[in-house]
């Protein structure tokens, strides 16, 4: 039988590895080869500039790095850190990372080549508003959520959860931005799909 630690590092190892593999299939599949405005208009403007050096800049790459030591050094000092959960939790975060990972495959599918790391409108941007997006305005950002939580709690080591749930809190702020964005293309066709859609949920 495997200790808890060794639980905790397998099980999360297999979300991450997982998650990693869907999103460099999805970010090669769709890159934007013929990004004209790259230079024009800086991401960081777009989403406000706060939010996104803090999570570029901070909390990504602690995130990084606390993950990168927690699977591969695996430090002993690394261990007081941890938030031991019971093991029966670690198994059901772990269903809902791969259900939440099914669920992002499927976003994918259906954003397509609108989809982008930034946020911006590329040339003869879509609308999507059928299949996951018929009910929610951002599933994408309901399935990352999901899966960088279990994920971090999971791993159950506050290094990673405590920047995590930061990241999660940046990506969420600009969640606005983003919709001013796509109000500004799309108009009146947005602020009806706004009318019977949730952002985060399927509203009731
Ligand atoms: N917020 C969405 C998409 C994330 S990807 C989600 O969580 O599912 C970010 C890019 O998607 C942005 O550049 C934005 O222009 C684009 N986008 C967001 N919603 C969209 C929609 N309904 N149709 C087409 N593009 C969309």
């Amino acid at each position: 039988m495997m200790d808890h630690y060794s639980l905790s590092r397998t099980l999360s190892g297999l979300i991450c590895c997982s998650f990693i593999i869907v999103r460099l299939y999805f970010t090669v599949r769709y890159r934007d080869k013929t990004d004209p405005d790259k230079k024009i208009k800086a991401p960081a403007d777009q989403e406000g500039r706060l939010s996104y050096m803090l999570r570029r800049m901070i909390f990504l790459p602690l995130i990084l790095i606390f993950t990168w030591s927690y699977f591969i050094f695996n430090p002993s000092w690394m261990k007081s850190f941890t938030l031991p959960l019971p093991e029966i939790v670690l198994w059901i975060l772990t269903v809902i990372a791969f259900m939440a990972i099914a669920f992002l495959i499927w976003v994918h599918i259906y954003l397509g080549k609108e989809w982008s790391a930034s946020l911006k409108i590329r040339e003869g941007h879509q609308l999507i508003i059928s299949g996951p997006y018929s009910k929610i305005r951002h599933p994408m950002y309901t399935a990352l959520f999901t899966i960088y939580l279990s994920f971090a709690l999971v791993s159950g080591n506050l290094l990673i959860i405590v920047p995590t749930i930061l990241a999660i809190i940046s990506l969420a702020v600009r969640v606005k931005k983003e919709e001013d964005v796509l109000i500004t293309e799309f108009g009146d066709q947005y602020r009806n799909y706004m009318l019977h859609t949730g952002r985060f949920f399927p509203r009731f």
